[in-house]
């Protein structure tokens, strides 16, 4: 079992957790919050044991166990723990790890709340915070000091799919003893086990790729036993509990993660290269086109760029306005890794939140459009971005 694959992994990685005398082959569902135990002494021993997976749901529940197992598998971890959105995996797991007076390092491109939590949230909690580019490995180093406890990073970084080196963040934080953490969202497992480089911990929003549906919010943090239990009263405290009918979702949804995945990045990279020869285009993003910065870096820890493409359109911030109106199979809507194409014009998006000035820091340019590839024929999703690249006005 140890020697399976990915897509083994995927289909039959829950099989351990059974009902007694039933073996149903679709995993079961166990949709409650709290178990019975049979006699008094099989109550003090689960109260005195409350990783038992059925005691009370916010503790675990043997639903969670299954989506978890499978998961901790595809990542190459001992464990995983599941939360109710990746916000919450990341809260607590850097919560965890951290105490006033702690330092740590972040990249200066992250996913939005991500970034708030380094940038406003863990100062105000007396945690020093120190961000830098990404891409700059001097840097990171220059950034260490006695104190510091983790370095977090997040590759490919929302929205630019900047890469960050994964084995060489991992051994630099070795040699002085600090503990990494990495938010492997838009690649996922099957494009890149950070946990292989020496990460320790691996992070995950379970909403985009992992569910691959659009049907869910879930998290993952995919860890070593003893990781996991240093974040386990945080995890408790903090409460973010999936719910089981969503853990079931994320569970059926992996079954197909690489089946999916291995159309998501054929069809993202064709339309990547696709989108690179049209005279519309100004710059095109994508992990695994020659012309990425760092492609190198991303050919050696990645096996497949995910679902994620951003490019900018000629024309600025109307011509990309008028692209995004004019598609008619991709639909405008955030969130990506599904099973159907998602496109979103960033600079309208995060008008409501960011000052032109942030923007510009967070790389976000006015003619900017992230894109989330889903697996429908390439010859139709490309015949839709040419009509709407054609009705633009882009040029
Ligand atoms: C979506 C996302 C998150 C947050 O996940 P939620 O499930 O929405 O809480 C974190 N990191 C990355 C890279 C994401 O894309």
């Amino acid at each position: 079992m140890s020697d399976w694959k990915p897509d083994t992994v995927a289909v039959h990685g829950h099989s351990t957790v059974r009902t007694e005398g039933i073996d149903p082959v679709a995993p079961a569902i166990y949709y409650s919050s709290t178990f019975r135990a049979h006699d008094a002494p099989e109550f003090a021993e689960m109260a005195t044991k409350p990783r038992h997976i059925s005691f009370y749901t916010r503790y675990g529940n043997p639903t969670h166990a299954q989506a978890a197992e499978v998961l901790a598998k595809l990542e190459g971890t001992e464990v995983a723990m599941l939360t109710a959105s990746g916000m919450g995996a990341i809260s607590t797991a850097v919560l965890a790890l951290l105490k006033a007076g702690d330092h740590c390092i972040a990249q200066s491109r992250h996913y939005m709340a991500t970034a708030k939590l380094f940038g406003e949230m863990l100062p105000r909690f007396g945690v020093e915070v120190t961000i830098v580019e990404q891409t700059d490995l001097a840097a990171i180093a220059a950034a260490i000091r006695p104190t510091t406890r983790l370095i977090y990073v997040e590759t490919p970084a929302n929205p630019t799919l900047v890469v960050t080196d994964l084995a060489a963040v991992s051994d630099l934080a070795k040699q002085h003893n600090i503990l990494t953490l990495a938010d492997n969202t838009f690649a996922g497992p099957i494009n890149s086990r950070p946990a292989a480089l020496g990460i320790d911990v691996v992070l995950h929003s379970a909403t985009k790729s992992l569910g691959g549906h659009s049907d869910i919010t879930a998290g993952a943090i995919c860890t070593t036993k003893l990781l996991a239990e240093r974040m386990w009263d945080t995890a408790l405290t903090l409460g973010a509990t999936l719910s089981p009918m969503d853990a079931w979702l994320l569970l059926r949804g992996m079954r197909t993660l690489p089946l999916r995945m291995e159309r998501i990045n054929a069809n993202a990279l064709a339309l990547a290269a696709w989108l690179e020869a049209r005279p519309e285009v100004e710059t095109v993003y994508y992990p695994m086109l020659p012309s990425h910065p760092q492609h190198e870096i991303a050919k050696k820890q990645m096996c497949g760029g995910g679902p994620v493409v951003a490019f900018a359109v000629r024309g600025g911030y109307d011509a990309t306005s008028r692209f995004v109106s004019g598609l008619k199979l991709a639909s405008q809507a955030v969130s990506l890794g599904g099973v159907e194409t998602l496109a979103v014009h960033t600079a309208a998006m995060w008008a409501g939140s960011l000052s032109e000035a942030q923007m510009r820091t967070a790389g976000i340019a006015p003619n900017f459009v992230r894109m989330s590839v889903g697996i429908e024929d390439i010859g139709d999703l490309e015949r839709d971005f040419a009509q709407a690249l054609e009705g633009s006005g882009a040029a």
